[in-house]
């Protein structure tokens, strides 16, 4: 298949789903019994059926022998695998979460503001490289993890800021067909801005599940998220394989049967892209989903050493 079309292929399928969907809500309205609750009367059945939160969940840092992967990969829902190229099981996870049903993404190391170059690994994407350097190092990064529908970044708080570099990265995304997930580890990302000028399709993070390694912040997180979905329809959360990848993997199966009878339905990532490509339209802005901001001054995430 060519390479282009991958996400909006997934889009067709996607709206195929969407559509049989609708058309089974519509069925149901028409023989609904009981009648509609008060809260539904009047609502047209596609808007009822739109009701639902749609949540997807992203894993990030596969790749390296990660503690939880095996868990992680478990889960009885459609997370999104963000594999990390280079790495001594890159291609072995990328394969087992494709094998899983579950969608795999590059998770391309960037550089920071601070931080160790350890947690980076091998081939980031540093701002001193020349344009040809990082339009290699994106293309390799890309070939060496199979099945990758899009990318996000891992790390990132210098690189996602420098237009030069990411105008490359999500050049080399938009020529290959992948989606970009800013993963938001800097306020000052230029990513937004220049995906939209640039037409590549772009979803956001909203919530990390697990800056703190303990079942107590998990916890918290897990309950931000379930606030979170009854005030926006989409919602995307990352967690990640390594130090925390067993206390998150624990909370979130726990947390399921909960939240699907909060009317949350998980998806995977390239589920919440809009139909059509609006950021081809300058301006355009992605509805509902991810795109509310962090609060200055709260505290940013960096991402977790790609090490054990
Ligand atoms: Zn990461």
């Amino acid at each position: 298949m060519k390479k282009g079309w991958r996400w909006k292929k997934l889009l067709l399928k996607r709206n195929g789903i969407r559509l049989a969907a609708v058309g089974a809500a519509a069925l149901f309205a028409l023989n609904a019994w009981p009648a509609p609750s008060a809260a539904n009367a009047g609502v047209p059945a596609e808007q009822v059926a739109l009701k639902e939160h749609t949540v997807a969940v992203v894993i990030d840092d596969f790749g390296n022998r990660m503690k939880g992967t095996a868990e992680m990969l478990r889960l009885l829902i459609p997370i999104t695998a963000a594999v990390m190229p280079f790495l001594p099981t890159s291609q072995a996870d990328a394969e087992a979460a494709y094998a899983a049903g579950k969608e795999v993404i590059v998770h391309l190391p960037m550089e920071p503001v601070k931080g160790k170059p350890s947690w980076l690994g091998p081939r980031a994407i540093l701002t001193g490289l020349s344009d040809e350097e990082i339009r290699l190092r994106t293309e390799a990064a890309i070939a060496d993890v199979p099945h990758a529908v899009g990318m996000n970044n891992h790390m990132g708080s210098r690189a996602t800021a420098d237009e030069r570099v990411m105008r490359i990265v999500l050049q080399v995304c938009k020529e290959h067909g992948l989606f970009f997930l800013d993963s938001r580890t800097s306020y000052k990302s230029v990513v937004p801005k220049l995906a939209r000028e640039m037409g590549v399709p772009l979803l956001q993070n909203d919530l990390f599940l697990d800056d703190v390694y303990t079942d107590r912040h998990v916890g918290g997180q897990v309950l931000l998220l379930k606030a979170r979905v009854q005030k926006q329809d989409r919602t995307v959360v990352i967690g990640h394989v390594g130090p925390p990848g067993l206390i998150t993997s624990g909370q979130l199966a726990a947390a399921i049967p909960g939240l699907r009878r909060a009317s949350v339905r998980f998806v995977k990532l390239s589920e919440l892209l809009p139909p059509s490509a609006p950021y081809s339209l300058p301006g355009a802005e992605l509805p509902g989903s991810a795109s509310a901001e962090l609060a200055p001054g709260s505290k940013l995430r960096e991402d977790s050493p790609t090490s054990r």
